[in-house]
């Protein structure tokens, strides 16, 4: 049988959390032997959440993992997701032996190409993502076939400046690396979380999509909705209609 793929869905409450969740529960239903780790930035699981995802058939795991009062709070760019990401990490330490993670946001767009290619993930994967930051696109830069640097618009010191969407670890490579996590660090996330898997080099990175040619992950965001539909989801909570 093929080894499982772990997608580590970070999710919180809002009012287009279910429609979210459902094109994306879409993208995995085509998906192989695929384990979806749905962990929400809450102190308990939501209901709705809940009913959804026991109606998908798929393979999941429902778990919680608020963010730290003390970010929530604060002002400005906050660490979204990291909580809810170690809380994946920690599950798969737990429950996993073998296969390959992904952190999937539930706003992004999947090429279905994506879940195939990150299967042969030895040690971390890399590809293009589309609609990253003011280049339009988040890339290792391949040269002769082999990794030669970074393409992305933000860079800022970064050793890995890469997207969320753009890179793929073996559980077992993970494994070795006890301490590996992801700092509540806005915007540095996805670099503190590869330096953390050292020993590890850029030049050791897995390049996929036809050698970094193809877009395999789509940055996509919802647009917020009116205020009046953001109270909180009350509407559809009181009158059971999700
Ligand atoms: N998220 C979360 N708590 C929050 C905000 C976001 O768990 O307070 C999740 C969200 O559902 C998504 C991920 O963290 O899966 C990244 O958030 P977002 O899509 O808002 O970030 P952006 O795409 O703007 O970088
Ligand atoms: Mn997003």
């Amino acid at each position: 049988k093929i080894p499982p793929l772990y997608v580590i869905t970070p999710t919180y409450r809002r009012p287009e959390q279910i429609p979210e969740l459902i094109r994306m529960s879409h993208t995995l239903m085509l998906v192989e032997n695929v384990h979806w780790l749905v962990i929400e930035d809450a102190k308990v699981p939501t209901k709705e959440v809940t009913k959804f995802l026991n109606r998908t058939g798929l393979r999941f795991q429902h778990l919680t993992a608020p963010m730290p009062a003390k970010y929530k709070q604060k002002k400005g760019v906050k660490p979204r997701g990291v909580s809810n990401r170690n809380r994946g990490l920690k599950w798969i330490r737990a429950n996993a032996t073998e296969g390959v993670f992904y952190f999937a946001d539930d706003d992004n767009t999947y090429d279905l190409d994506l879940f195939t290619q990150i299967r042969r993930t030895k040690k971390v994967s890399m590809f293009p993502v589309g609609l990253c930051t003011k280049f339009g696109l988040s890339s290792p830069v391949v040269k002769d076939g082999k990794f030669s640097g970074f393409y992305d618009g933000w860079v800022a010191g970064r050793r890995f400046p890469v997207d969320m969407a753009g890179f793929a670890v073996s559980v077992k490579f993970l494994l070795q690396r006890p301490n590996a996590t992801m700092p509540y660090r806005a915007g540095f996330e996805e670099d503190g979380f590869l330096r953390s898997l050292a020993p590890f080099e850029p030049r050791e990175i897995e390049l996929l999509g036809d050698n970094c040619t193809r877009i395999l992950a789509w940055h996509t965001q919802t647009k917020k909705n009116e205020p009046s539909a953001a109270l909180d989801m009350k509407l559809y909570r009181s009158t059971n209609l999700v």
